[in-house]
């Protein structure tokens, strides 16, 4: 994927500030709480013991503090590209949905940070919290998928952003309030209910990678970049997950879909970049 470099015009940049602590996040990830779990297991370090604790506070110096932060040229390098990727994407969807669409940003955080969906670490991933509509990232996130999720290549974070993005779409058309209405009132169909939410977003994923394989206007494709995307939808799948964390796969419990739902769904999207082949409710 290459991508031209701008005024990053599309990131609040948080990185040098620090979130206190509050309990509970409420937004929507993109296979969060059970990459914890994996990081978990992975790691042998307990990280689900850390995330929403609220026992331990942060470092006295860190709280407030903002502006300049000491980061790498790859992180910067990472930062343009989150910023190119959500210009491109946010215009595929003005074009899809006219007046409708609505402007977001990506939250760059490091660690932590307090969202208006709660308190969310790095650990629990990206996320798309609704009650403010914007984007959370940790980009340490994306080298966690690299190596310990085997899902390495620039299309593949840019995948996990326009997936956070779909979120954005579905609570802008309504989709995300009709869902937890419905979640609210058939609590048994919880989770039924999130993995078609999920699956929906990975196919707005895909149409994104429609739009910008035709010659986006910051983002531009390379032929191996699809795969790139695919093994990262395959491998964070809830089937997978859940083999990598207990052995054992529990499909009562998915919440954002099989491996091959995920790239089913992605694909659909990709190969024919209009969103109302994404009705994953059907
Ligand atoms: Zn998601």
């Amino acid at each position: 994927m290459r991508w031209t470099p701008g005024d990053r015009s599309n990131i609040e940049d948080m990185r040098g500030r620090s979130g206190g602590m509050a309990m509970g996040a409420g937004g929507l990830g993109v296979g969060g709480l059970l990459l914890l779990l994996v990081l978990s297991w992975a790691t042998g370090i307990d990280l689900t013991s850390i995330a929403g604790g609220g026992s331990s506070a942060p470092p006295p110096e860190a709280v407030g503090t903002s502006g300049k932060v000491a980061a790498t040229p790859d992180e910067e390098r990472r930062v343009d590209m989150v910023d190119a990727v959500m210009d491109d994407a946010q215009d595929t969807w003005k074009q899809l949905l006219g007046g409708r669409y609505q402007e977001t940003k990506a939250v760059l955080f490091r660690d932590s940070i307090n969202s208006a969906c709660g308190f969310a670490q790095s650990a629990t991933g990206p996320f798309y919290c609704p009650a403010d509509r914007k984007v959370y990232l940790d980009l340490g996130f994306f080298d966690e998928m690299h190596r310990k999720l085997g899902a390495p290549g620039d299309f593949a974070q840019a995948y996990v952003l326009a997936h956070e993005l779909g979120h954005h779409v579905q609570t802008i058309t309504g989709t995300e309030s009709q869902v937890r209405q419905r979640q609210a009132s058939s609590p048994a169909s919880r989770n039924a209910l999130s993995v078609r939410m999920e699956l929906q977003a990975d196919c707005y994923a895909g149409v994104w990678g429609y739009h910008a394989n035709k010659g986006g206007s910051r983002v531009q494709l390379d032929p191996d970049d699809t795969e790139e995307a695919l093994t990262a939808a395959a491998a964070i799948g809830d089937d997978r997950l859940q083999r990598m964390q207990t052995g054992r796969v529990a499909p009562e419990r998915f919440t954002h879909g099989t491996s091959q739902q995920r790239v089913e769904w992605f694909t659909r999207g990709m190969r024919s970049g209009d969103p109302n082949v994404c009705n994953t409710f059907q």
